[in-house]
């Protein structure tokens, strides 16, 4: 009962790209570059591990940005086209690069990663994706003309993707919509559809990340502005507890969402979020239970895993390290309480 996860990222370690930095640029290149992405992730699984984390990633160490990451590998996007582009409905102007032409996959992305990590541990592996939305919410268009057709292609070239993470071993795919929260209406209807489309024919655990973003200052600002009640997971809860995804990733840990609204996910299992990434302060064990406890007044703790509130990537090393500990360490608190194991 109640094991536990992490939402996606871990920090770099300062001679693979800048710390503290989202987005740092890779400090080495080519072979060398593989194989210290891969002496990362196997250091973050060993700390998962050890953390007892149950469901461990790679820490998205083989990317430089959830988004791009994947991206960098598609034809039918111009990188030399950058756009200046409002993103999360205009919450921030970021450079990004332009579809220019029917988006293609002509090899696998992120396989050969997962493939590392799947030999180098014998607990479950999580594997992270952006979502359909927030890609069309990260990339300027120039070819589709309409987003959710633009999405759409995304998602077949995601579910490919997909399907070949699985055969590797896989066993929790997550793809992440930070877009959902941006957009409420646009979520319910095609974000839902393509998120579906994401997932066709898998067999292994599906998963959503939905967050009010990293602990970055344009955010904790949009954040100001949301009022007492964060409310926006209302509009579309109702249309993805309807959906085929397993499991919805929510941030929990002081946030202003009302815990009532995760009662609309009766059918999911919710990945509470109980750690803060916005600050720096490390929680105790005590605090991850009290935020796990009071997600079980909504949620049977049958279909509650602990998490993280989002990624962990822009804080240092250390406290990373410690906010992994202290979920292993809240989870096995709560456990003992319940009776469990
Ligand atoms: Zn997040």
């Amino acid at each position: 009962m109640i094991p536990t996860t992490v939402a996606g990222s871990l920090p770099k370690p300062d001679w693979l790209a800048e710390p503290e930095k989202l987005w740092a640029a890779w400090r080495l290149e080519g072979a060398e570059l593989i194989e210290g992405q891969q002496k990362a992730a196997l250091a973050w699984i060993r700390a998962q591990e050890e953390a007892g984390i149950d469901i461990v990633s790679d820490g998205e160490q083989f990317r430089r940005h959830f988004v791009h990451g994947f991206l960098e590998q598609i034809e039918g996007i111009d990188w030399q086209r950058m756009t200046t582009m409002g993103i999360r409905n205009d919450r921030y102007d970021a450079q990004v690069p332009t579809v220019t032409g029917a988006v293609r996959r002509p090899r696998p992305v992120h396989v050969a990663s997962a493939q590392f990590c799947r030999a180098n541990t014998d607990k479950l592996l999580k594997f992270t994706l952006p979502g359909p939305m927030t890609i069309c919410d990260t990339i300027a268009d120039a070819h589709y003309g309409s987003r959710p057709e633009m999405a759409m292609a995304f998602a077949e070239l995601l579910n490919a993707e997909a399907r070949e993470l699985e055969a590797a071993g896989v066993d929790v795919i997550q793809f992440d919509e930070p877009a959902f929260n941006a957009f409420t209406e646009e979520a319910a209807t095609w974000g839902v559809e393509t998120l579906n489309r994401s997932i066709e024919g898998l067999s292994c655990t599906t998963a959503v990340h939905i967050c009010y973003g990293y602990g970055i200052q344009e955010n904790i600002d949009w954040k100001k502005g949301l009022g007492k009640e964060w409310r926006q997971y209302e509009a579309f809860f109702p249309a993805l507890n309807e959906s085929r995804i397993d499991q919805v990733s929510l941030e929990c840990a002081h946030s202003h969402v009302p815990l009532s609204l995760i009662g609309l996910l009766k059918d999911k299992e919710v990945l509470v979020g109980a750690i803060d990434v916005a600050s720096t302060e490390v929680e105790t064990p005590e605090e991850v239970a009290a935020t796990l406890r009071a997600a079980m007044e909504f949620v049977d703790p049958e279909r509650i895993v602990a998490c993280t509130n989002c990624g962990l990537a822009p804080l240092p090393g250390a406290v990373a390290e410690g906010k992994l500990k202290a979920l292993g360490a809240g989870a096995a608190l709560l456990r003992k309480e319940l009776g469990g194991n």
